[in-house]
């Protein structure tokens, strides 16, 4: 009897997996495996809200494992030495897993790689996984990846998006094997009050729910702050428990320019992720350095605190700021403009925010959080690397009736828009009324410090 164990990592489903197609093909048998990684957990990577997060999609897979006659095993330690202990107490002949993009993926599959075939045994990895398109499929001329976005585009878009494959009827897993429990979500402290439920199941019923009511319009809502029209899949795309190769084609199928602005944002997913791929490094080091003098010191301190808090005294970075914080999830637009204030106006270190910004994201993603954080700074793939957003116009364009600030900044809800977005500017009796600080810093001294920590002159 042939077994294969199937490592899953940022892969936790059924539908439309590579791996675990290609084990129960070649096998009589296969052990469905995941390593709770005491090195991810002491790096830090293991926040509240993702670990709240995965317990529910690891529950959601056992239970779709178990319909189909099998069990997910959980084991806890060193990816690589539970692998292979467990390669050894099956007798498996083959592992199967899913490509990653980080330095620690990368290393994880190099040495597992070394030591199955110390043992005589294979490991098969697989792409288009965690992408729907595998970093290095379309290359520029030149070059190990593309440093930008639109041509990336133009070349992703040619190629055909691969035919979805179903879930396996039957998934039969050998009898026997010990296994931890399964985490409890109900366990983990300190997650954020609003956080989403994870697991496969609401994975599809989500992009089901989308396909079918909301991407028609994505084109010309998802800029809009109070409006929440985005898909919210992005912590099922981090998980795995949505195939980005079977949303694209999805999506697709859909058409319409509402489909096409939502494949083109899962493009630029694949797109940070090939970048990451080919340049680990970008994960901590800027990708194009820009001799930055980032601003350090109490005062930084000080501001870095507000902006965390939500008390910068800029409505709309705070209102996203307190998303972030009840929810585990910030709209786009509130990313972006929260990140631009504080790596432009405060001219901090886009590493301080990315950091802040991935203890906290449900979908807090390698590659999807520091490049987007290198884009805003300037330090990334931007081909206009010193734009800066103004909160102000920023607020009175995308939340044009004040609503998303009234939801999340509850000091100002009284106050109308466009009001709401410079509540400093009211008259000192009136300002007096509402609990809500003054700007930490005056937008025209934030640019200037901007610009003079850049250019360094
Ligand atoms: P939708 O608008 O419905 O888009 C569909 C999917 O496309 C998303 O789920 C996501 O997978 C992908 N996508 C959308 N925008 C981007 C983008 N700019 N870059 C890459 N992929 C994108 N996304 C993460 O998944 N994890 C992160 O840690 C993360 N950190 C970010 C940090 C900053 C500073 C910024 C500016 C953006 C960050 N994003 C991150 C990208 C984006 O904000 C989120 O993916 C998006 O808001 C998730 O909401 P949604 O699923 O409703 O998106």
């Amino acid at each position: 009897m042939n077994i294969a164990v199937v490592l899953y990592t940022s892969d936790l489903r059924l539908h439309d997996h590579p791996p675990l197609r290609a084990a129960l093909s070649s096998c009589d048998r296969v052990v469905p495996l995941f390593v709770r990684d005491r090195a991810i957990e002491a790096a830090g990577f293991a926040a509240p809200n993702r670990l709240a997060f995965l317990a529910d999609c690891l529950a959601d897979l056992d239970a779709g494992l178990r319909e189909r006659g099998g069990r997910l095993v959980i084991r806890s330690g060193d990816a690589v030495a539970e692998v292979c202990a467990l390669v050894q107490e099956t007798d498996a002949d083959e592992v199967h897993m899913a490509a990653g993009v980080s330095a620690y993926a990368h290393a994880r599959e190099e040495r597992l790689r070394a030591a199955l075939e110390a043992r005589g045994r294979r490991l098969y990895v697989h792409d288009t996984v965690v992408t729907a398109v595998a970093p290095g499929a379309v290359l520029p001329a030149g070059s190990d990846h593309f440093a930008v976005f639109t041509p990336y585009l133009r070349r992703w878009s040619e190629l055909p998006a691969r035919t979805p494959a179903p879930a396996p009827r039957t998934v039969p897993v050998p009898p026997d094997i010990g296994s931890d429990p399964l985490p409890a979500r109900g366990a983990v402290t300190g997650t954020s009050p609003g956080l989403a439920r994870g697991g496969e199941r609401e994975a599809r019923r989500l992009l089901t729910h989308w396909l079918r009511d909301g991407i028609t319009h994505y084109e010309d809502v998802h800029d809009d702050l109070a409006g929440d029209a985005t898909s919210r899949l992005s912590p099922h795309l981090h998980f795995g428990t949505l195939s980005p190769a079977e949303a694209v084609h999805r999506a697709r199928a859909a058409g319409g320019p509402g489909a096409e602005a939502f494949v083109r944002q899962l493009c630029w997913r694949d797109f940070h992720h090939q970048v990451l791929a080919a340049r680990p490094a970008a994960a901590t080091e800027d990708y194009r350095p820009r001799q930055d003098r980032w601003r350090t010191g109490a005062d930084a301190e000080e501001e870095v605190r507000a902006w965390k808090e939500g008390r910068t005294g800029y409505p709309v970075v705070d209102a996203a700021m307190r998303q972030l914080r009840h929810e585990g999830w910030m709209h786009n637009r509130g990313r972006l403009l929260a990140a631009s204030f504080l790596a432009k106006t405060l001219y901090v270190d886009w590493r301080t925010g990315a950091r802040h910004f991935l203890e906290l994201l449900v979908d807090g993603d390698l590659a999807n959080n520091q490049l987007n954080w290198q884009w805003v700074a300037g330090t990334g793939t931007d081909t206009r690397p010193n734009r800066v957003l103004n909160p102000v116009r920023q607020g009175l364009r995308y939340d044009p009736d004040g609503s998303y600030v009234h939801r999340w900044v509850p000091e100002l809800a009284g106050l109308p828009a466009p009001r709401v977005h410079e509540p400093w500017r009211l008259p000192a009796p009136e300002r007096a009324r509402y609990d809500y600080p003054d700007p930490v810093v005056d937008l025209a001294d934030g640019l200037d410090r901007f610009r003079r920590g850049r250019d360094g002159t």
